[in-house]
């Protein structure tokens, strides 16, 4: 079996067939390498054949989120120029020019690939995926990735965690970004492996289905959630071999918690959407704290902020890779691909961490949420960890505004656990113990919750904008 998506199943030989056939309807249809196809299908068997369908075909596929807003898909319709798009959004009424198609009539021509001159294997160079970075740090980035750069992402990451064909992975993820279309899919695929394809993302069913799976792949904010079930327990992990976090920041208190419940190591990786996965940790290699090592294929290396000379093992700066699965530039933007590639080919992921004598990487924060204070550079993730050990706070984000007289001052913002009314000033105080006093923010807001995009990320730019003016 290949995949289920608890509706649909498909053996291997059954993706195949559908695979090819897909691939043959969108030639039948005229079109060629070099076209796109927008995917706006929702999570299922069905979406991932017409992934596969399309790269087959030598076309790209620009994966679009059913639950973004009108004004982002129109964007990136706009941006990416998709010769027709399968599936449905409300983004369809403003995108008069372009053909919507809630599934592909199955008009293949009968003969297979072969008989459509379309047997050769697709060039390497060939786009494969054209995907959107989250918009942290401004407007997202359009990164097209190649069948070269995908396969060595997607081999590099089965050698890493030795997927193999008896995996089978609980798969909880969005298919939207590299890490649910990509990382946690493909390297299952090509190993042969077992995907159990979930809708969204539910701690119950979760619990239901793990001592199924021999993988999981989450974000922070998904153990966070499934540590509030009591079913996430070592009995329900006891066939896990690998669970992994990603995407945003792992606190190092809920990597904790979420081991001694599941007495499994929770292996941190770094990625981005420009670098697919840049660093794992394995089960055969791991670091609590640390994000793992650079994948091979890759180089990895850390350039100080302020002087722009490489740094040594244990010195902090901004992290620079260069390898197989980095892509080669963003697709509309020659100026932000130029500040993006240093001289040598070394992508800037304008992360900040430093390597120990053995490679591992541990990152700080971005650099453009560092806060200079007077001089002094602040760390949110210090900021907001100390924040976290206080009595009654469940949450907490901290984050630079501008300011007259010492170039930025610090705020935070906290989500009270829940039945706890906590008072500012005293959260302030209890910090004096744990923070030198620069870096106790000036101002801590109340909130119901932190706003995160679809994969759990911190939109600090939103409380910005919300705190600025106060
Ligand atoms: P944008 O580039 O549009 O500002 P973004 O960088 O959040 O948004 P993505 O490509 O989706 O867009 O995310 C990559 C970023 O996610 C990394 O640069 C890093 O800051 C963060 N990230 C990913 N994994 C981890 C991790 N394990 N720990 C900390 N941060 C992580
Ligand atoms: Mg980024």
């Amino acid at each position: 079996m290949a995949l289920d998506d608890g509706t649909t199943h498909l053996t291997y030989h059954a993706l195949d067939a559908a695979t090819d056939r897909f691939a043959r309807c969108l030639l039948g249809r005229g079109l060629r390498t070099g076209d796109r196809i927008g995917l706006a299908l929702p999570k299922s068997t069905g979406q991932v054949v017409a992934l596969l369908g399309a790269l087959r075909a030598g076309i790209a596929v620009v994966p679009l989120d059913a639950a973004a807003a009108v004004p982002y898909v129109t964007d990136v319709i706009a941006r990416t120029r998709p010769a027709l798009i399968l599936g449905d959004h409300p983004a369809r009424h403003a995108t008069p020019a372009v053909t919507w198609l809630p599934a592909l009539a199955d008009d293949a021509p009968e003969s297979g690939l072969a008989a459509m001159g379309a047997d050769q294997p697709v060039p390497a160079a060939t786009e494969a995926i054209v995907l959107f970075t989250s918009g942290s740090t401004g407007r997202p980035k359009a990164v097209a990735h190649t069948h070269r750069t995908v396969l060595a992402g997607v081999q590099a990451l089965r050698q890493a965690w030795g997927i193999t064909a008896s995996d089978r992975l609980l798969h909880i993820l969005p298919m939207t970004h590299a890490h649910g279309l990509i990382i946690a899919l493909m390297p299952l695929l090509i190993a042969g492996g077992r995907l159990d394809l979930r809708p969204r993302f539910d701690p119950a069913d979760v619990v239901r289905r793990l001592p199924m799976a021999t993988c999981f792949m989450g974000v922070p904010i998904h153990y966070a959630q499934l540590l509030d079930h009591p079913g996430f327990n070592a009995g329900a992990a006891s066939g896990i071999r690998l669970f992994t976090s990603g995407s945003a920041p792992l606190p190092d208190d809920l990597r904790r918690s979420v081991e001694a419940r599941t007495h499994k190591p929770l292996l941190e990786r770094y990625g981005m959407t420009e670098t697919l996965i840049t660093t794992a940790n394995a089960p055969d290699a791991f670091r609590p704290g640390s994000v793992g090592r650079v994948l091979p294929g890759a180089d990895l290396r850390i350039r100080d902020l302020e002087t722009g000379e490489l740094v040594a093992p244990g010195g902090e700066g901004e992290v620079e890779v260069r390898g197989d699965f980095v892509f080669d530039g963003y697709q509309d933007d020659p100026s932000e691909t130029a500040l993006a590639f240093g001289p040598d080919g070394f992508f800037r992921t304008g992360d900040v961490g430093q390597l120990d004598a053995e490679s591992f990487l541990t990152l700080s924060g971005r650099s453009k949420d560092v806060v200079i204070y007077a001089g002094l550079k602040i760390h949110p993730a210090e900021v907001e960890a100390a924040l976290r050990q206080v009595e009654g706070v469940a949450d907490a984000c901290a984050f630079g505004i501008p300011h007259p007289r010492t170039g930025m001052s610090l705020l935070a913002a906290i989500v009270p656990k829940p039945g706890v009314a906590l008072d500012p000033a005293t959260v302030r105080l209890a910090l004096v113990a744990a923070l030198a006093p620069t870096k106790i923010p000036k101002r801590i807001h109340l909130v119901d919750a932190l706003p995160r995009n679809a994969m759990g990320k911190l939109r600090r730019d939103v409380l910005r904008a919300r705190f600025a003016a106060d």
